[in-house]
């Protein structure tokens, strides 16, 4: 038996719809991947092939609540379809790319944009804009077995009721398997990793207080509370 010399991190994990929960590995987000936002981040989305970024794997929630954070003046939601990998590989084609696919549920891409804003000016790490506690608020997982493998549907977010972000997932500059072979092309991909697959255009504020209510049409909700 291993003796730790420090508690021990606890296992993040999300409940799957039908049953069961999903131990959560590592969390994997793309950069602009719908057009609309690209152009609203002041980016080329013509262009650009797929980047990404991390969030550490405790930054995910499912309580339904999250505290407003630290250090910033500008939190803003991000709605996005999630990818459950349930199935490890390297350098996998897009042509097959789907069967690492558990599933797939709806996340918020929580963002402290001032920081970002500031790290992209001064050509600085993203990971204290992006990674911080809470940022990875998401719903349950919605098996492939249940649901297939989405690949149009409307994203939508509302806040206090007020739609603020509505798209579609066929709007996506690079789609599910494009993002699984582009990424399985840096990292070997594990069981347990998830993958945010970026945001339609429609970013913006949120405030404490504030519920935010996301939908992608055939996949599942997101709702968290600011507090
Ligand atoms: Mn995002």
């Amino acid at each position: 038996m291993t003796e730790f010399v420090v508690e021990a991190l606890a296992q993040t994990v999300v409940p799957v719809a039908g049953g069961g929960f999903f131990p959560v590995r590592r969390v994997f987000c793309v950069g602009r991947n719908y057009a609309a936002h690209a152009r609203e981040m002041g980016g080329d989305p013509e262009r650009e092939p797929p980047f990404f970024f991390c969030k550490p794997a405790d930054a995910v929630v499912t309580s339904g609540e999250v505290a407003f954070p630290p250090a910033t003046a500008q939190l803003h939601h991000e709605m996005e379809l999630v990818v459950a990998i349930g199935r490890g590989g390297a350098d996998v084609a897009a042509a097959d790319a789907l069967g690492l696919v558990f599933g797939y549920t709806t996340g918020l891409d929580l963002t402290r944009r001032d920081l970002q804003d500031a790290a992209k000016a001064a050509r600085r790490p993203w990971d204290m804009s992006k990674g911080f506690d809470q940022s990875g608020p998401i719903g349950e997982i919605a098996p492939v077995a249940k649901i297939g493998h989405p690949a149009e549907g409307r994203i939508f977010l509302k806040v206090n009721g007020e739609v603020r972000q509505d798209g579609d997932l066929a709007d996506q500059i690079w789609a599910v398997p494009e993002v699984i072979a582009a990424l399985s092309k840096l990292v070997r991909l594990a069981p347990g990793d998830l993958i945010f697959t970026g945001t339609p255009d429609g970013v913006g504020p949120l405030e404490k207080g504030d519920l935010a209510e996301g939908e992608i049409v055939g996949v599942g909700q997101v709702r968290v509370r600011i507090i």
